[in-house]
């Protein structure tokens, strides 16, 4: 097998609050395989998303109560990098981060070319000139006027202001950048072009992309493999293809049911109860409160990962061959 291009292993991130621990990333792994290769993070709101990309990105708030885990890129481990090591090699030069809300990210005060190359001239790493000059070609590669360098903020729509951050994210030429709900706040035209961009990134760079949203019919316009999170852990990943057609987990059912279909007499399933609150979550699986099919081992008992297809892994009992120890 070839060596992934981002590995991670039981990574966690818990906050502190004043009624305890926010388990809001808890022991989650997967693979991104290689180049040009997207994979969307599927969950509902709270479910640990963004906090899972701020602990990939190491911009972490100070109320840390657990931050642990391993992360590979090409099989070096970059968990065991200082910050400044992190900094100097990896955050924004390897793997990027388009945050959440941010079309309000930029700085009002600050022309939009001056923020893009912030990155890059920081630490020096290319003179200012070289570095407009790379701005200007990334705001045209994402379908900004060269003109926009020179704009502040509130000049610009917010698709606009999306493309310019994604011209950011990309100044130092990642391999991987991850856009945590890139569309959510933009009307249907507007997300349907910045899809179009991501694809088009994806297929001329061979850009490779975490794409995280609460959509899984938008997730699935442009991913290649899906993963599927339930309060802080990771309930199914597989295959695009096979997540859409054939997920084996309950959870995974119920979000592809929720998906409004145009030709299809059957109406739009919701999914019953509330996400748990992350400060205790139940015991046992985690879905099991609102799992149409629990049983008793539900209860109690974590589920390990059970592989039903090559390349697909589900933490569900129901797919237990009947031999496996309890975790
Ligand atoms: P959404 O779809 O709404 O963006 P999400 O899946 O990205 O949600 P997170 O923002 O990662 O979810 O939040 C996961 C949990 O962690 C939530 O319960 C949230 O309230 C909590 N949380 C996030 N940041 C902090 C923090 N700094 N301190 C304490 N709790 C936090
Ligand atoms: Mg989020």
């Amino acid at each position: 097998m070839t060596t992934p291009l981002l590995d991670v292993r039981n990574l966690y991130l818990h906050y502190a609050d004043q009624k305890g621990a926010v388990h809001a990333v808890d022991g989650l792994s997967f693979t991104l395989p290689g180049k040009g290769h997207a994979l969307g993070i599927v969950g509902e709101s709270g479910s640990g998303k963004s906090s899972l990309a701020l602990a990939i990105m190491r911009l972490l708030p100070t109320n840390i109560a657990r931050y642990e885990g391993e992360i590979y890129w090409q099989g070096s481990a970059i968990s065991d990098l200082s910050d400044a090591q992190f900094r100097r090699e990896v955050r924004w030069h390897k793997i990027a981060l388009v945050p959440q809300g941010a079309l309000n990210g930029f700085n009002p005060v600050l022309r939009v070319g001056d923020q893009i190359i912030e990155p890059a001239v920081a630490e020096g790493r290319l003179p200012k000139r070289a570095a407009r000059a790379r701005a200007q070609e990334l705001l045209e590669l994402v379908g900004l006027p060269v003109e926009t360098y020179d704009r502040y903020p509130h000049e610009l729509s917010g698709g606009m202001k999306q493309r310019a951050m994604i011209a950011a994210a990309l100044i130092l030429e990642p391999p991987l950048v991850i856009m945590d709900e890139p569309t959510s706040a933009l009307d249907v035209s507007v997300q349907a072009q910045i899809m179009n961009l991501l694809k088009h990134l994806k297929k001329e760079l061979g850009l490779s992309i975490i794409f995280i949203t609460h959509d899984i019919a938008l997730a699935s316009d442009i991913c290649d493999s899906l993963a599927v999170v339930y309060a802080g852990e990771l309930v199914e990943i597989g295959h695009a293809d096979v997540m859409l057609t054939a997920p084996q987990h309950p959870y995974s059912q119920k979000l592809l049911a929720s998906i409004p279909r145009l030709h299809d007499r059957q109406l739009p399933e919701f999914i019953p109860g509330a996400p748990p609150d992350l400060r205790q979550p139940p015991t046992g699986c985690r879905f099991h409160l609102r799992c149409p099919l629990v049983f008793d081992r539900c209860r109690v008992a974590s589920p390990p990962v059970f592989e039903p297809e090559a390349g697909q892994e589900t933490r569900c009992w129901l797919l237990d061959p009947g031999d496996s120890e309890p975790v």
